[in-house]
């Protein structure tokens, strides 16, 4: 035999082997997703459901477009152009994954599975509970409606959060007209009828007081002349002004043009107890506690959190917290492979002074036990994507470079030759994590999440296979992705005021007011 045949026998053994076997596809990795709203939705458009087994599980089969919700409580939008059927998308994008129409009751950690029953009606054995497990959970619950355990609130209120609830209020609004065109109704009687109250003075409630004045002014009144003069709108609000989240000079702006539409504002009073035909409100000044009549209340004033995540965080140890907590990668850091974005969760951004130790040894590559300009700077591009607040800290300090900050731990030396130890370097951070910043509950910070770890989750397998990144500072365990921390990308925010006034704030200082501001945001909104 030569050398040559014997070659080719091996080779046709090897090829006949590797006939009999051939590779199996590694099984897809399921990832679950819990809701259908800005969050969940960003996620799976951008997400490559190729590479994934995705199943959906929400009691809405529609996504809904909450920024227009307000302009569906008066007709000015109809409720059907501001929703999308969530497997319209699926089929519109090409994504193949499967939709539950189901709300998930408990999520089981260990076990990696979510316990779900059918939102469209129980199955033959008298029962639509089931269960799905995951390899990956995303946890997009969004929130619920906060009543602070005010008592009367759940029963009398209206609500603004879904689009049934625009729905309902717009029916509402015209009932409380034809009830106060009803004969014998005293003048007292149908101003009760027709004040309508909204309490909360955040973008949501004050848009909404917008919309309703429009509306009254433009359509309401020329059908119900009779009545017009007795037709009221107050706002509630606890805080000193309206829209607190805005720039000073929007609340300034907004609470002129509403005192110019008539609309009454009340600053300064809690509401402590709603009956069917009147509020109690406390001015929390004087202390004083007085009866406000009213024919529709919508209630307005913060978020809580669901059943279902409150279950959560007490399995994981996260005890009573407003939000599911994650890591700056949007993971729940207690558990395996659930990840959570949007309104039900929030982020903890990790204290420079935790792993201040660490960052100095890291730093330090000569084993000095000091650390040089140079060496600082060789680390800060990783420290400053570690931690942001060390960037928002020097800005606030107007601090032109990390030199600035580094003076203030070793007195007032010389920029270029300056050298400090670890006792110096810890003065010098000191400070810095009282500049950490947490991400609001808004569709811009939840849609950004979602596109963000979809992003992750397409190069999962790029990133164990690479491991090194820019994370080389992480003390929290993350080392195996190489994935930048989210970073939220403020784009400003904008409140219509009503008959085509509206007021927008945008990143770096920028304030608009008045009638054109619409139409610049609404170009804004359209160009994301
Ligand atoms: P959501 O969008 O609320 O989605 C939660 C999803 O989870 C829903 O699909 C829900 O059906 C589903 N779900 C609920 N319970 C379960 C369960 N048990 N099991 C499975 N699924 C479940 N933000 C802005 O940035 N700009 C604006 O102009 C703006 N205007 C707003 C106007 C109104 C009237 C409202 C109410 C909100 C507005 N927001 C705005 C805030 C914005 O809507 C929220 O921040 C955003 O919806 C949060 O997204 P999310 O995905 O976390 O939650
Ligand atoms: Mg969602
Ligand atoms: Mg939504
Ligand atoms: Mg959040
Ligand atoms: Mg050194």
């Amino acid at each position: 035999l030569t050398a040559a045949s014997g070659g080719g026998i091996v080779a046709y053994a090897d090829s006949a082997r590797a006939e009999e076997a051939p590779e199996p596809p590694p099984r897809k990795k399921k990832v679950v997703v819990l809701g259908t709203g800005w969050a969940g939705t960003s996620f799976l458009k951008n997400l490559d459901s190729s590479r994934y087994e995705v199943k959906v599980i929400s009691p809405r089969n529609y996504f809904a477009f909450t920024p227009l919700l307000p302009s569906v409580t008066c007709g000015t939008v109809e409720a059907r152009s501001v929703v999308e059927p969530i497997r319209r998308m699926f089929e519109k994008k090409g994504k193949d994954v499967a939709y539950y129409e189901a709300e998930c009751f408990k999520i089981d950690p260990t076990k990696k599975a979510v316990h779900c029953r059918s939102a469209v009606g129980t199955n033959l054995d008298g029962n639509g509970d089931f269960m799905v497990d995951y390899d990956y959970l995303v946890v997009a619950l969004g929130a619920t409606v906060n009543t602070f355990n005010t008592p009367g609130v759940m029963e009398h209120c209206h609500f603004l959060k879904e689009v049934e609830d625009a729905q309902k209020i717009r029916k509402s609004v015209i009932d409380c007209f034809e009830r106060a065109s009803i004969p014998n109704i005293s003048e007292e009687e149908k101003r009760k009828i027709l004040h309508f109250v909204i309490i909360g003075g955040g973008p949501t409630g004050v848009e909404f007081a917008a919309e309703l004045h429009d509306f009254l002014v433009e359509d309401l009144v020329k059908l119900y002349p009779a009545i017009e003069q007795f037709v009221k709108i107050t706002i509630i609000q606890s805080g000193e002004h309206i829209l607190n989240t805005f720039d000073q000079r929007i609340a300034v702006f907004a609470e002129s043009k509403f005192q110019r539409d008539g609309i009454e504002l009340s600053t300064g009073f809690r509401v402590i107890k709603v009956s069917d035909d009147s509020i109690t409100v406390k001015c929390k000044s004087s202390g004083v506690e007085t009866l406000v009549p009213y024919g529709m209340a919508v209630w307005s004033a913060g978020i809580g959190t669901r059943p279902v995540i409150t279950d959560f965080m007490s399995q994981v140890g996260q005890g009573k917290r407003r939000a599911l907590a994650t890591n700056e990668w949007l993971r729940v850091p207690e558990c395996d492979s659930v990840y959570a974005i949007g309104d039900c969760s929030s982020i903890s951004q990790r204290k420079i002074m935790e792993d201040i130790s660490t960052i100095f040894k890291v730093a330090d590559k000569d084993n000095s036990g000091t650390l040089t300009l140079k060496e600082i700077n060789d680390v800060l591009e990783d420290i400053c994507i570690r931690y942001p607040q060390v960037e928002l800290y020097m800005k606030s300090m107007h601090m032109v470079d990390i030199a600035d900050l580094i003076k203030g731990g070793v007195g007032d030396s010389n920029k270029e030759s300056m050298v400090v130890n670890i006792e110096e370097f810890k003065k010098a951070l000191s400070h810095v994590d009282s500049q950490v910043k947490t991400v609001p509950a808004t569709a811009q910070v939840a849609a950004q999440q979602g596109y963000y770890l979809a992003d992750c989750f397409n190069k999962k397998d790029h990133c164990v296979e690479h491991p090194e990144g820019p994370l080389r500072l992480t003390g929290s365990g993350e080392g195996h992705h190489n994935f930048r921390p989210f970073r939220y990308k403020h784009l400003g925010q904008f409140a219509p005021l009503g008959g085509e006034q509206a007021a927008a704030e945008l990143p770096g200082d920028w304030v608009s007011m008045g009638h054109s501001t619409q139409w610049l945001w609404y170009s804004v909104y359209a160009s994301r």
